[in-house]
């Protein structure tokens, strides 16, 4: 199951890659009549197209799923200001589960909607933090009960 978080997204995009030029190649060569220059042509024009396809939905992505909010230093203000741990996409480690760490150097847990402060890196106690109520919108979750390391779900498969 671990693999896939790797393997999958790369699959998709290898296959988008692939078929978009595919298709451009078989337009530009039969159906436009452009022949073997215009299939290299339409190869390469598939190719950059599905660049832009490909960069347009990382950027959706990132604005519908990856949202931040300000660390408890208030120095970090964006998921720009966070760093992920190597080998994972964008600090991905489980179904919507993120782990980073600002700037200031305090490591974060974002949990569903929760966005939790690891107390002492890394197995320490979750402290909630940030809660996310709406479009990309936190509330203070500071009163909720702090998870001790035992019952962190999942930490340990990390
Ligand atoms: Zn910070």
């Amino acid at each position: 199951m671990r693999n896939m978080y790797l393997t999958l997204p790369r699959l998709i995009v290898t296959v988008l890659f692939m078929f978009v030029s595919f298709i451009m190649t078989v337009l530009m060569m039969d159906k436009w009549g452009y022949g073997y220059i215009g299939g290299i042509i339409g190869f390469l024009l598939g190719l950059l197209v599905s660049y832009i396809l490909f960069t347009v939905v990382v950027w959706l992505w990132r604005l519908l799923f990856l949202t931040l909010p300000s660390c408890k230093r208030g120095q970090c203000k964006s998921y720009k200001d966070y760093i992920w741990p190597k080998g994972t996409f964008f600090g991905r480690t489980r179904w919507g589960v993120y782990h980073c760490k600002c700037n200031c150097g305090d490591y974060y847990v974002r949990d569903g909607k929760r966005f939790m402060e690891v107390v002492s890196f890394p197995d320490g106690p979750l402290r909630p933090y940030k809660k996310l109520i709406g479009f990309r919108k936190w509330t203070d979750d500071s009163d909720a009960t702090t998870i001790p390391p035992s019952s962190s779900s999942g930490k340990e498969h990390c």
